[in-house]
């Protein structure tokens, strides 16, 4: 779209652009969702959407 986009990665968790986090096998997780993954307790709802985005890391990983 625009010419001059700045290096910011869209994460795979929230979807959202950020502009620091980790890139795992062409895959992009931003630094807030990385914390959020660790601080999040396995009973929270949100952890399933995490171990859902985590797959398309593993996916990626395999192929
Ligand atoms: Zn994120």
């Amino acid at each position: 779209m625009e010419g001059n986009r700045p290096a910011w990665d869209t994460c795979i968790v929230c979807t959202q652009a950020k502009r620091y986090g980790l890139h795992i096998f062409g895959k992009f997780v931003c630094e807030d969702c990385e914390r959020e993954m660790v601080a999040t307790d396995v009973s929270d709802p949100r952890y399933r959407h995490y171990i859902e985005c985590m797959k398309e890391i593993w996916l990626a990983a395999l192929s």
